[in-house]
Protein backbone atom coordinates (compact mmCIF):
# COMPACT_ATOMS: atom_id res chain seq x y z
CA UNK A 1 0.00 0.00 0.00
CA UNK A 2 1.16 3.41 -1.18
CA UNK A 3 2.07 5.96 2.01
CA UNK A 4 1.84 9.30 1.72
CA UNK A 5 3.96 12.54 2.98
CA UNK A 6 2.92 16.59 2.68
CA UNK A 7 5.72 18.85 1.86
CA UNK A 8 5.13 22.88 2.68
CA UNK A 9 7.30 25.57 1.26
CA UNK A 10 6.54 28.76 3.04
CA UNK A 11 7.80 32.10 1.32
CA UNK A 12 7.77 35.54 2.66
CA UNK A 13 4.74 36.60 -0.28
CA UNK A 14 3.57 32.53 -1.07
CA UNK A 15 2.61 29.00 0.45
CA UNK A 16 3.66 25.85 -2.03
CA UNK A 17 2.42 22.92 -0.85
CA UNK A 18 2.77 19.18 -2.52
CA UNK A 19 2.47 15.30 -2.03
CA UNK A 20 4.70 12.92 -2.57
CA UNK A 21 4.68 8.91 -1.65
CA UNK A 22 7.08 6.65 -0.74
CA UNK A 23 8.84 6.56 -3.98
CA UNK A 24 9.42 10.20 -3.84
CA UNK A 25 6.83 10.90 -6.47
CA UNK A 26 5.01 13.74 -6.73
CA UNK A 27 1.72 13.75 -6.98
CA UNK A 28 0.05 16.89 -6.71
CA UNK A 29 1.46 20.67 -6.00
CA UNK A 30 -0.46 24.12 -5.42
CA UNK A 31 0.34 27.33 -4.35
CA UNK A 32 -1.73 30.53 -3.37
CA UNK A 33 -0.67 34.01 -1.42
CA UNK A 34 0.28 33.45 2.08
CA UNK A 35 -1.14 37.08 3.01
CA UNK A 36 1.19 37.37 6.21
CA UNK A 37 -0.11 40.87 6.15
CA UNK A 38 -3.47 39.48 7.91
CA UNK A 39 -1.66 38.26 10.47
CA UNK A 40 -0.64 34.64 11.65
CA UNK A 41 -4.33 33.15 12.33
CA UNK A 42 -4.67 33.96 7.85
CA UNK A 43 -1.57 32.34 7.33
CA UNK A 44 -2.08 29.38 9.42
CA UNK A 45 -5.37 29.31 7.18
CA UNK A 46 -4.04 29.40 4.35
CA UNK A 47 -1.25 26.70 4.70
CA UNK A 48 -4.14 24.37 5.83
CA UNK A 49 -6.47 25.02 3.32
CA UNK A 50 -3.70 24.32 0.91
CA UNK A 51 -3.07 21.10 1.94
CA UNK A 52 -6.26 20.02 2.57
CA UNK A 53 -7.01 21.11 -1.45
CA UNK A 54 -3.51 19.57 -2.79
CA UNK A 55 -3.89 16.46 -0.59
CA UNK A 56 -7.64 15.85 -1.41
CA UNK A 57 -8.45 12.38 0.06
CA UNK A 58 -5.13 10.87 0.22
CA UNK A 59 -4.38 9.70 4.32
CA UNK A 60 -0.91 11.61 4.82
CA UNK A 61 1.09 10.51 7.63
CA UNK A 62 3.74 13.12 8.39
CA UNK A 63 4.26 17.24 7.22
CA UNK A 64 7.65 18.49 6.52
CA UNK A 65 7.74 22.75 6.40
CA UNK A 66 10.80 25.03 4.62
CA UNK A 67 10.59 28.00 6.00
CA UNK A 68 12.99 31.35 5.77
CA UNK A 69 15.50 31.74 8.44
CA UNK A 70 16.12 29.58 11.87
CA UNK A 71 13.76 28.11 13.45
CA UNK A 72 14.07 28.27 17.12
CA UNK A 73 11.62 25.80 18.78
CA UNK A 74 12.59 27.33 22.82
CA UNK A 75 11.52 30.74 21.40
CA UNK A 76 8.64 29.44 18.98
CA UNK A 77 10.50 31.92 16.28
CA UNK A 78 11.94 31.81 13.00
CA UNK A 79 15.25 34.09 13.33
CA UNK A 80 16.63 35.73 10.53
CA UNK A 81 13.41 36.63 8.34
CA UNK A 82 13.79 40.69 8.24
CA UNK A 83 11.51 40.84 5.28
CA UNK A 84 8.65 38.95 6.99
CA UNK A 85 8.52 40.40 10.60
CA UNK A 86 5.36 38.18 11.70
CA UNK A 87 7.59 35.20 11.12
CA UNK A 88 9.72 36.95 13.25
CA UNK A 89 7.04 36.92 15.88
CA UNK A 90 6.45 33.39 18.39
CA UNK A 91 3.17 31.68 17.93
CA UNK A 92 3.48 31.42 13.88
CA UNK A 93 4.47 27.63 13.87
CA UNK A 94 3.20 26.14 17.05
CA UNK A 95 -0.20 27.38 16.00
CA UNK A 96 0.40 24.98 12.79
CA UNK A 97 1.44 22.30 14.68
CA UNK A 98 -1.64 22.56 16.97
CA UNK A 99 -3.79 22.23 13.66
CA UNK A 100 -2.32 19.81 11.31
CA UNK A 101 -3.33 16.74 12.43
CA UNK A 102 0.11 14.87 11.91
CA UNK A 103 3.61 14.97 13.05
CA UNK A 104 5.23 18.39 11.71
CA UNK A 105 8.93 18.83 10.20
CA UNK A 106 10.46 22.18 10.75
CA UNK A 107 13.81 23.06 8.96
CA UNK A 108 15.01 26.13 7.00
CA UNK A 109 14.06 26.76 3.17
CA UNK A 110 17.69 26.21 1.97
CA UNK A 111 18.17 23.00 3.62
CA UNK A 112 14.87 21.58 2.41
CA UNK A 113 16.33 22.83 -1.25
CA UNK A 114 19.79 21.46 -0.84
CA UNK A 115 18.11 18.37 0.16
CA UNK A 116 16.23 17.84 -2.39
CA UNK A 117 19.22 18.75 -5.31
CA UNK A 118 21.11 16.37 -3.40
CA UNK A 119 18.86 13.31 -4.15
CA UNK A 120 18.23 14.69 -7.71
CA UNK A 121 21.56 15.14 -8.96
CA UNK A 122 24.27 13.74 -6.03
CA UNK A 123 23.44 11.07 -4.04
CA UNK A 124 25.90 8.29 -4.90
CA UNK A 125 28.21 10.33 -6.66
CA UNK A 126 28.93 12.70 -3.87
CA UNK A 127 28.74 12.61 0.13
CA UNK A 128 29.47 16.04 0.87
CA UNK A 129 27.98 19.05 -0.78
CA UNK A 130 26.99 22.62 -0.46
CA UNK A 131 23.72 24.26 -2.08
CA UNK A 132 23.70 27.69 -2.23
CA UNK A 133 20.97 29.74 -3.16
CA UNK A 134 21.92 32.75 -4.74
CA UNK A 135 18.90 35.25 -4.94
CA UNK A 136 17.74 38.21 -3.15
CA UNK A 137 20.30 36.96 -0.56
CA UNK A 138 22.74 34.15 -0.22
CA UNK A 139 21.55 31.23 1.56
CA UNK A 140 22.93 27.84 2.04
CA UNK A 141 22.59 24.06 3.30
CA UNK A 142 25.14 21.60 3.93
CA UNK A 143 25.06 17.89 3.55
CA UNK A 144 28.27 15.96 5.12
CA UNK A 145 28.86 12.34 4.92
CA UNK A 146 24.87 11.70 3.48
CA UNK A 147 23.44 13.80 6.35
CA UNK A 148 21.66 17.15 6.16
CA UNK A 149 24.16 18.95 8.76
CA UNK A 150 21.72 21.61 10.54
CA UNK A 151 24.31 22.22 13.64
CA UNK A 152 22.91 22.50 16.89
CA UNK A 153 21.02 25.06 16.50
CA UNK A 154 20.02 25.08 12.63
CA UNK A 155 22.39 27.67 11.53
CA UNK A 156 25.54 25.37 10.13
CA UNK A 157 26.91 26.19 6.56
CA UNK A 158 25.74 30.41 5.96
CA UNK A 159 27.89 30.41 3.66
CA UNK A 160 26.42 34.39 2.50
CA UNK A 161 27.34 35.57 5.92
CA UNK A 162 31.55 34.65 5.46
CA UNK A 163 33.39 37.62 5.57
CA UNK A 164 35.34 38.41 1.86
CA UNK A 165 36.69 42.11 3.25
CA UNK A 166 36.37 43.10 6.83
CA UNK A 167 36.39 46.50 5.67
CA UNK A 168 33.92 45.61 2.91
CA UNK A 169 30.10 46.20 1.69
CA UNK A 170 28.03 46.80 4.08
CA UNK A 171 25.46 43.25 4.55
CA UNK A 172 21.42 43.22 5.92
CA UNK A 173 22.78 41.21 8.67
CA UNK A 174 24.78 43.93 10.12
CA UNK A 175 28.43 43.04 9.17
CA UNK A 176 30.72 44.35 6.76
CA UNK A 177 31.65 42.42 3.72
CA UNK A 178 29.78 39.10 3.55
CA UNK A 179 29.53 37.60 0.36
CA UNK A 180 25.99 38.24 0.58
CA UNK A 181 26.64 41.95 0.22
CA UNK A 182 28.78 41.35 -3.22
CA UNK A 183 26.51 38.08 -5.01
CA UNK A 184 22.93 38.50 -4.29
CA UNK A 185 20.87 39.71 -7.18
CA UNK A 186 20.16 42.76 -5.38
CA UNK A 187 23.86 43.30 -4.85
CA UNK A 188 25.28 42.69 -8.13
CA UNK A 189 22.36 45.66 -9.48
CA UNK A 190 23.84 47.69 -6.58
CA UNK A 191 27.73 47.60 -7.85
CA UNK A 192 26.63 47.24 -11.48
CA UNK A 193 24.93 51.13 -10.76
CA UNK A 194 27.70 52.40 -8.46
CA UNK A 195 29.86 51.07 -11.81
CA UNK A 196 27.08 52.85 -14.39
CA UNK A 197 24.47 54.78 -13.19
CA UNK A 198 22.16 52.46 -14.14
CA UNK A 199 19.46 50.18 -12.36
CA UNK A 200 19.43 46.71 -13.86
CA UNK A 201 18.86 43.33 -13.14
CA UNK A 202 21.42 40.36 -13.01
CA UNK A 203 20.09 38.87 -15.81
CA UNK A 204 20.13 42.02 -17.98
CA UNK A 205 23.58 42.69 -17.08
CA UNK A 206 24.26 39.39 -18.49
CA UNK A 207 23.02 40.31 -21.41
CA UNK A 208 25.66 43.50 -21.42
CA UNK A 209 28.52 41.02 -20.68
CA UNK A 210 27.48 38.97 -23.82
CA UNK A 211 27.43 42.42 -25.36
CA UNK A 212 31.22 42.74 -24.23
CA UNK A 213 30.37 46.03 -22.53
CA UNK A 214 33.52 46.66 -20.57
CA UNK A 215 31.55 47.43 -16.74
CA UNK A 216 29.23 44.10 -16.89
CA UNK A 217 32.86 42.58 -17.36
CA UNK A 218 34.29 44.36 -14.72
CA UNK A 219 31.47 42.92 -12.72
CA UNK A 220 31.59 39.53 -13.91
CA UNK A 221 35.40 39.05 -13.30
CA UNK A 222 35.25 40.48 -10.12
CA UNK A 223 32.28 38.71 -8.97
CA UNK A 224 33.71 35.01 -10.61
CA UNK A 225 37.08 36.17 -8.34
CA UNK A 226 34.61 37.11 -5.26
CA UNK A 227 32.50 33.84 -5.69
CA UNK A 228 35.89 31.73 -6.28
CA UNK A 229 37.26 32.96 -3.07
CA UNK A 230 34.12 32.19 -0.82
CA UNK A 231 33.63 28.26 -2.22
CA UNK A 232 37.15 27.63 -1.88
CA UNK A 233 36.89 28.71 1.37
CA UNK A 234 34.20 26.41 2.55
CA UNK A 235 35.74 23.27 0.38
CA UNK A 236 38.53 24.05 2.52
CA UNK A 237 36.93 24.05 4.98
CA UNK A 238 34.62 21.15 4.96
CA UNK A 239 36.46 19.16 2.35
CA UNK A 240 33.51 19.25 -0.26
CA UNK A 241 32.72 17.36 -3.02
CA UNK A 242 30.71 19.44 -5.32
CA UNK A 243 28.84 23.07 -5.02
CA UNK A 244 25.17 23.48 -6.35
CA UNK A 245 23.70 26.79 -7.13
CA UNK A 246 20.18 27.20 -6.89
CA UNK A 247 18.03 30.58 -6.97
CA UNK A 248 17.55 33.80 -10.22
CA UNK A 249 21.39 33.97 -9.83
CA UNK A 250 22.24 30.47 -10.69
CA UNK A 251 20.18 31.25 -14.16
CA UNK A 252 23.20 33.11 -15.43
CA UNK A 253 25.35 30.22 -17.06
CA UNK A 254 28.92 32.28 -16.45
CA UNK A 255 29.67 30.84 -13.31
CA UNK A 256 29.84 27.22 -14.02
CA UNK A 257 32.81 27.82 -16.48
CA UNK A 258 34.81 30.53 -15.13
CA UNK A 259 34.31 30.11 -11.13
CA UNK A 260 35.50 26.76 -10.94
CA UNK A 261 39.21 27.29 -12.24
CA UNK A 262 39.46 30.33 -9.61
CA UNK A 263 38.05 28.19 -6.69
CA UNK A 264 40.50 25.12 -7.45
CA UNK A 265 43.91 28.06 -7.34
CA UNK A 266 42.73 28.60 -4.17
CA UNK A 267 41.80 25.02 -2.68
CA UNK A 268 44.32 23.72 0.59
CA UNK A 269 45.96 20.49 0.38
CA UNK A 270 45.37 17.68 -2.48
CA UNK A 271 46.21 19.07 -5.74
CA UNK A 272 44.35 18.84 -9.08
CA UNK A 273 41.44 18.47 -7.10
CA UNK A 274 37.91 18.86 -9.21
CA UNK A 275 35.40 20.12 -6.91
CA UNK A 276 32.79 21.20 -9.90
CA UNK A 277 29.95 23.94 -9.48
CA UNK A 278 26.49 22.34 -10.48
CA UNK A 279 23.55 24.18 -11.34
CA UNK A 280 20.23 23.25 -9.30
CA UNK A 281 18.16 21.04 -11.72
CA UNK A 282 14.82 21.05 -9.90
CA UNK A 283 13.71 24.97 -10.41
CA UNK A 284 11.07 26.21 -8.12
CA UNK A 285 10.27 22.50 -6.76
CA UNK A 286 13.03 22.36 -4.92
CA UNK A 287 12.24 23.61 -1.79
CA UNK A 288 8.74 21.96 -1.61
CA UNK A 289 10.03 18.60 -2.36
CA UNK A 290 12.95 19.10 0.26
CA UNK A 291 10.30 19.93 2.73
CA UNK A 292 8.35 16.44 1.80
CA UNK A 293 11.71 14.21 2.19
CA UNK A 294 11.87 15.55 6.03
CA UNK A 295 8.10 14.44 6.29
CA UNK A 296 9.53 10.88 4.38
CA UNK A 297 12.67 11.17 6.95
CA UNK A 298 9.96 11.43 9.90
CA UNK A 299 7.96 8.06 8.31
CA UNK A 300 11.19 6.04 8.16
CA UNK A 301 11.24 5.86 4.75
CA UNK A 302 14.42 8.38 3.80
CA UNK A 303 17.59 8.37 5.58
CA UNK A 304 19.85 11.72 5.61
ZN1 LIG B 1 25.95 39.29 6.15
Amino acid sequence: MSRYAVGIDLGGTKVEVCVVDERRRLLARKRMPSEPERGRERVVENILRLVSETAGDLPYEAAGIGTPGTYHPADDIMYGSPHTPLYEKPGLLSLLRDKISVPLVIDNDANCLALAEFFAQCYGRYSSVMAVILGTGMGSGLILNNRLYRGPNGNAGEIGHATLDIHGRKCECGRSGCAEAYLSGPSLSRRYRELTGERLGPQEIYLRYEKGEQQARVLFEESFRLMGEVFANAVNVLDLEAIILGGGVSNIPLWYDHVPPLMMKHLFGIPHRHVPILKAVLGDSAGVLGAAFLALREMKLMEF
